[in-house]
């Protein structure tokens, strides 16, 4: 059984740890929202005003700004990972919703995204890439 002091001692760096995560999260959200400079970081576009309807039948009315903050890795990748500035992406909930949806279609905006930053492209879509190229029959080399 820990002592009284070490449980204590326990909680402390527990609570300073979700501080410190809760701070890298506004961190991070302050820089990708900057480098989007209230565009949607893939669709290019300003504002979005629209309802949509999505594939599980569900609707919903969007805000039509640039609010979002989406993964392109979605669940790949540890949290350190997804948490970065390359991984993350500002976009309208719409689009938000779209990407993960079929992120296949957001390919070649992704491509652009990352190429402008220098960014690798995150593995969720080099797979996809490599599934499309095996499907059409290429090889490379
Ligand atoms: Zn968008």
């Amino acid at each position: 059984m820990n002592s009284p002091k070490v449980k204590t001692a326990n909680r402390k760096r527990r609570r300073e740890k979700l501080q410190r995560q809760a701070a890298e999260m506004t961190e991070l959200r302050a820089k990708v929202f900057a480098r989007a400079g209230g565009r949607g970081e893939l669709c290019g576009l300003s504002s979005m005003p629209f309802m949509t309807v999505y594939r599980n039948g569900h609707t919903g009315t969007h805000s039509g700004v640039v609010n979002q903050l989406a993964h392109l890795n979605g669940g790949i990748g540890r949290r350190r990972q997804q948490q970065s500035v390359e991984n993350c992406v500002a976009e309208h909930e719409y689009c938000h919703h779209a990407l993960d949806d079929r992120p296949l279609k957001w390919m070649e905006r992704v491509k652009d995204h990352c190429a402008r930053y220098n960014y690798p492209l995150p593995e969720r879509f080099r797979i996809l890439e490599a599934k499309q190229l095996q499907q059409k029959g290429v090889t490379n080399g």
